[in-house]
């Protein structure tokens, strides 16, 4: 069976590896498909060279969104990184994000944090700042024991550093994915802790704007999870993906590392 991984972060956004070491710990995980999909960003593959044997690199992101008050992700993959659409999607989405990080550190100051934003940028690399650079800046600090504690008090949802209705709308995002000539895929569709019949009315609007997958398989998930998911897929004549969503290497999570890819669902990557 074939190993592919169609969801990764590196240092471009909140990953732990550069581009380059994330494709060679790919290739030594024995990956044969990877998508590199940081958030809003495809930074990573102006910093890709060299590649050669046995490794399929298929061009992605992760843009960020909301539906009915809950931050979304949506993965786009297979895309022309030379397209207008994503060079704007990028573009706004990344400004998105400067004023984001501002409106964040003005929370977290007035919460009493001393929050130092030149710090974060640091933490960032200079790059696209996320909550984890913020969680990370915190855990330094000494204000809380790890990174996990700091999203549970200050950054999580509903949390004082959680600035919602920042980013470009659902039609917007899947537009862009669309008409960089790529295939939108809702990520990780367990994480939204949504009930079933909530998860179903997000899957129809995304359907309806231009959606045509979802993830089955995000990192290790139980049976009945893949089930119920490929059973949802099913429903709404979506194609299915998988990936790690791997940030960084642990015990728990690693390059290529997720449940199997279910037999009764088809495969996005059979079918750009
Ligand atoms: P952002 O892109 O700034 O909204 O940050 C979201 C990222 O934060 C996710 O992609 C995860 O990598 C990370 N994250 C979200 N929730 C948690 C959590 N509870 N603990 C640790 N990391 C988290
Ligand atoms: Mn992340
Ligand atoms: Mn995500
Ligand atoms: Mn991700």
């Amino acid at each position: 069976m074939q190993k592919i991984d169609l969801h990764s972060h590196t240092l471009v956004s909140d990953g732990s590896l550069s581009p380059m070491q994330l494709v060679a710990r790919a290739k030594e995980h024995g990956v044969e498909i990877l998508s590199i999909t940081d958030h809003d960003s495809v930074g990573a593959y102006e910093q890709l060279n060299c590649l050669d044997d046995g490794l399929t690199i298929i061009p992605g992101i992760e843009f960020s969104t909301q539906w009915r008050g809950v931050g979304v992700h949506i993965v786009g993959l297979n895309l022309d990184l030379s397209s207008e659409a994503i060079k704007q999607g990028v573009a706004e989405q990344e400004q998105s994000r400067r004023d984001r990080s501002v409106l964040i550190g003005q929370r977290l100051i007035k919460a009493g944090l001393p929050v130092d934003m030149a710090r974060v940028s640091e933490i960032a690399n200079h790059s696209n700042i996320g909550r984890p650079h913020f969680a990370q800046h915190l855990v330094e600090l000494g204000l809380v024991k790890n990174v996990a504690t700091a999203f549970k008090k200050y950054l999580g949802s509903g949390k004082v550093g959680d600035v919602k209705q920042c980013w470009a709308e659902l039609p917007q995002i899947v537009s862009w994915i669309v008409d960089a000539g790529g295939v939108a895929v809702l990520a990780h569709p367990l994480k939204y802790k949504m009930t079933r019949t909530k998860l179903a009315a997000l899957l129809d609007d995304f359907i309806l704007v231009g959606g045509r997958a979802m993830e089955v398989v995000s990192g290790q998930q139980c049976k009945t999870e893949v089930e119920s998911l490929v059973r949802l897929c099913q429903q709404k004549d979506l194609l299915g993906s998988c990936g790690s969503d791997f940030h960084q290497s642990s015990p728990w999570s690693e390059i290529g590392a997720m449940t199997a890819f279910p037999d009764n669902c088809l495969p996005v990557w059979e079918n750009w």
